[in-house]
């Protein structure tokens, strides 16, 4: 990962401005000021805290209901804004591509749209 390509490894912008850890995880990451800005966490960091057995958060959260996830993540990380790609879950199958930039959500949010 990082900077190989001179992008933002959370949205891809080109606006890449440098390379710094991510709050909270033994990784760094290439940034652009956009994510940098909002303080914007990668959406694997959700996946890997939150997701039960291999399941996306969208799974988990039919699996064991937002309570749970909610009780599971400290209140930072919660509040924490993340960048959703625009396609992000949707490549099950008979789900449509969707097209376009993502969206920054926080945590909280964005497992209460799903
Ligand atoms: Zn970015």
């Amino acid at each position: 990962m990082t900077a190989v390509d001179m992008r933002c490894d959370l949205c891809g912008s080109p606006d890449f401005v440098g390379v710094a850890s991510v709050p909270g995880f033994p990784v760094s990451l290439a940034w652009c000021k956009h994510c940098l800005e909002r303080g914007a966490m990668p959406l694997f960091t959700a996946e890997v805290t939150l997701g039960y057995n291999d399941m996306d958060v969208a799974e988990t959260k039919k699996e064991v209901g937002l309570e749970a996830m909610e009780k599971e993540a400290a209140e930072w990380f919660l509040d924490s804004w993340f960048y959703i790609p625009a396609d992000y879950g949707l490549d099950g199958p008979g789900q449509k591509p969707v097209e376009g930039p993502g969206r920054y959500m926080k945590l909280r949010d964005y497992l209460r749209s799903l």
